[in-house]
């Protein structure tokens, strides 16, 4: 089946994103330093084993009027310095609770902001702490999220040097018009080079990032920057919807008064990238996620093995519990969450006064955990079996149905227009459905009000 217009229009209601179960408008302040330290020496005897790590550095040379993200502008050198210090603080403090000898580090994660527009000696610095304070996995995915406008190929050196060996970079446009409205620099070397040289240095998931719905852009225009995002063979591309929220991000008002596309030309734009980018081959993964077939995420989503934290999507190998580190960063163990303060002056004032930053979080009962294993199946890899659930928290098929308040009546719109399929074991998504997995997955979460508004739109 083809996706079309009516289809999107017809699915697109608000609703939770599901990178984590409960969504973190759940998240409270009740949840204390004391509980993380509680989550952080549980989280040893908690599956999974393995231990993923998050380094946010929430500083960027220039502010993007699109902005949606926790980033501060123009930070001199001796703040990004006290950063840096605090975020080692956090490390030694929270791998003291770990058990570090067992568990293997499978993931490093470092995002923003912009992480590759500090020094790379701070990058190295933190880096070398982690190699003293954990075991690094042979085959430990170690990625960083990089502006094209302040990489240099020294930088990839370095980088490889360190240990990285996957890299997503910003795109959004090609177009220079484009780039320079949103106030954004163009890449300093042909993104191609880039993408080569990266191969060469034994990068490999290497990710192009861009955004629709920005103005100046049309369906057409578009068009031509995926082709050439195609031509440059990156191993992921994702597409992601702009997010126009001005009265959350005031500096969008700039875009406003630009003109933006019209919603039925972001429809066609989000509809050209699927059918564009499925011809050029590359595996759609959710709504704007595309995987070349013989990169790991693909292969993963073809042996239902992915999995989603907030760093977006990852093989159920590599990830394991996410510890996270900086300002905002949220840690995501089996059985809590919990985020360190937004601003960066308030977290590096927490870890140098209390040597932690917890500002909210959530613990998990167990029926939460079923939900959300629950929401996860549906999310990463479009199937419900209500037997492995059950198998995997020893109870009954029924008892995991009654939990998810499972109604096969409020799935039969879906099951008409062949969205999903429903046997005894449980529920298949079709292709098709995948696209809209968010509304499925809404279906299964008892906390969920009707009607509820305050999410984003699930398209
Ligand atoms: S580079 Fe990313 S984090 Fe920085 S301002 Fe632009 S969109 Fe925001």
């Amino acid at each position: 089946m083809k996706i079309t217009s009516e289809f999107l229009d017809k699915h697109n209601v608000s609703g939770p994103r599901y990178t984590s179960y409960p969504p973190a408008n759940f998240f409270h302040t009740n949840f204390t330093t004391s509980n993380y330290i509680e989550q952080l020496k549980t989280s040893n005897n908690q599956l999974p084993q393995s231990i993923s790590l998050y380094i946010h550095i929430p500083f960027c040379p220039q502010r993007c009027h699109f902005c949606g993200c926790n980033t501060e502008i123009g930070q001199k050198k001796s703040f990004i310095e006290r950063y840096i210090d605090a975020i080692k603080q956090e490390i030694i403090n929270v791998s003291a609770f770990l058990d570090v000898e067992n568990r293997k580090v499978t993931q490093i994660h470092w995002g923003g902001g912009t992480p590759n527009a500090i020094a790379m000696k701070y990058i190295a610095d933190i880096m070398n702490l982690i190699k003293e304070k954990f075991i690094i996995d042979k085959n430990a995915e170690v990625a960083i999220e990089c502006s094209p406008a302040y990489l240099e190929f020294t930088h990839i050196d370095q980088l490889a040097e360190m240990g990285f060996n996957r890299m997503s970079l910003g795109i959004q446009d090609f177009r220079s018009d484009v780039l320079a409205v949103v106030n954004r620099q163009a890449p300093k070397h042909p993104v191609k080079e880039v993408v080569d040289y990266l191969r060469t240095k034994g990068f490999s998931g290497i990710n192009l990032d861009f955004i629709y719905g920005l103005p100046l852009q049309t369906v057409d225009s578009l068009k031509e920057t995926i082709a050439k995002a195609i031509e440059i063979k990156p191993d992921r591309i994702v597409t992601f919807s702009y997010a126009h929220v001005p009265w959350v991000k005031e500096e969008q008002l700039k875009l406003e008064k630009i003109g933006l596309p019209t919603p039925k030309e972001k429809m066609d734009m989000l509809i050209n990238n699927i059918e564009q980018l499925q011809e050029a081959g590359y595996t759609s993964i959710g709504i704007d996620h595309f995987a070349h077939p013989d990169d790991q995420l693909a292969i993963a989503y073809k042996n239902k093995k992915l999995h989603r934290n907030f760093q977006g999507y990852c093989t159920l190998e590599t990830t394991g519990q996410v510890y996270g580190f900086g300002a905002s960063s949220i840690s995501q163990l089996w059985g809590a969450y919990a985020q360190n303060h937004k601003s960066s002056l308030k977290y590096m004032e927490a870890i140098e006064n209390t040597g932690f930053a917890i500002e909210r979080g959530f613990e998990l009962n167990i029926k939460q955990q079923i939900v959300r294993s629950v929401i996860n199946s549906i999310m990463c890899n479009g199937v419900l079996y209500f037997n492995e659930i059950a198998a995997q928290f020893q109870l009954t098929t029924n008892e995991i149905k009654d939990i998810v308040n499972y109604d096969s009546e409020k799935l039969i719109d879906f099951e008409k227009d062949a969205i999903i399929s429903i046997n005894e074991n449980g529920i298949l998504i079709s292709e098709l459905g995948h696209k809209i997995a968010r509304n499925i997955a809404m279906v299964f979460d008892p906390d969920l009000k009707q009607g509820e508004s305050i999410y984003s739109k699930t398209i």
